[in-house]
């Protein structure tokens, strides 16, 4: 263990598992937010949250770890934006107690010579959205949490409204393979024009970050439509690319609307009813969603 910054810095998970078990002995209960690090303010919403579940005398422990099984090969893995410092600042500054920052050598041993051979794969609710769109991304999610929760020995986990469909899969997960912990979705941390704050949106180029407002636009609007009563899936759907085409840079990869906790699709859009969308701004992928 290295104290860094003052934060303690673990970076194997037997060494992870070593300082767990000593806070459990002491009956301190630990609080865990995974991420992939270039941190903002959305992560550190889920910091404070998970510092108010554990109470001053808990554990809050954030790992920073880029997961290279949740990327396709055409996807970008190597170009993710990465600032440890100012990463390692952030959490000193929130108080948290402790990071996890393992390296590809410790948490895949073996991955590239083929060695490295299981994984944790949810059947339902992967299939549509992010899962259809990016085909072995929830395997690669699955896995790398379910190892980070071995890892870490958290009593409550706290994720991002943000990725709404990943925080439906973890919730799954953590009850059908019978994980002792409390999963907890905390509300999406925007920008002062709605959109969703993003470790992606630092790719964005001024005209890009400007047309990136057109996905919480979306939201708002189908949101209006839906006041005024039911409305078919088709015509809302037809009205959001009328919307985004607006906005040159944007290209609308998928909207969808469906029950917020089955993630089943709807046939007529109602108020309460979840819409997500994916959004490319030039090269760069966005999400967002909403209840309407
Ligand atoms: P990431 O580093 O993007 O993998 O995200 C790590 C965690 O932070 C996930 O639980 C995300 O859902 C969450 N997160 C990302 N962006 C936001 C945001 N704008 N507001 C709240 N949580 C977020």
């Amino acid at each position: 263990m290295r104290i860094v910054c003052g934060v303690k810095t673990y970076s194997t998970p037997a060494a992870m598992q070593r300082a767990a078990k000593l806070w459990k002995q002491e009956g301190r209960r630990i609080g865990f937010v995974p991420t992939m690090g270039y941190l903002h303010d959305g992560h550190m919403s889920l910091v404070r949250d998970a510092r108010k579940r554990v109470g001053p005398n808990g554990i809050v422990v954030v790992s920073i770890y880029v997961n290279p099984t949740q990327f396709a090969p055409t996807e970008d893995l190597s170009r993710y934006p990465r600032d440890l410092k100012r990463d390692r600042a952030l959490c000193r500054a929130e108080g948290v107690d402790a990071l996890f920052l393992p390296s590809d050598a410790v948490m895949y041993p073996g991955r590239d010579a083929g060695a490295y051979s299981t994984y944790v794969v949810e059947e339902r609710l992967t299939r549509r959205m992010e899962g259809a769109s990016r085909p072995a991304h929830f395997r690669g999610v699955t896995t790398v949490v379910a190892k980070l929760f071995n890892c870490v020995l958290p009593d409550v986990s706290v994720f991002g409204a943000k990725d709404w469909q990943q925080a439906a899969v973890i919730r799954r997960m953590t009850t059908d393979l019978n994980f002792p912990i409390q999963i907890v979705v905390a509300p999406t941390g925007r920008a002062e024009d709605g959109l969703a704050l993003s470790s992606r949106n630092a790719y964005l180029n001024p005209e890009e970050r400007e047309q990136a407002t057109v996905l919480i636009r979306s939201i708002e609007a189908a949101r209006t439509a839906v006041r005024r009563g039911p409305v078919g899936v088709a015509d809302l759907t037809k009205a959001i690319r009328r919307l985004i085409a607006t906005a040159p840079a944007a290209k609308l990869d998928y909207v969808e609307f469906f029950h917020g906790e089955s993630l089943e699709p709807v046939d007529e859009v109602r108020k309460g009813t979840h819409m997500a969308l994916a959004v490319f701004l030039g090269k760069t992928r966005l999400i967002d969603n909403g209840r309407l």
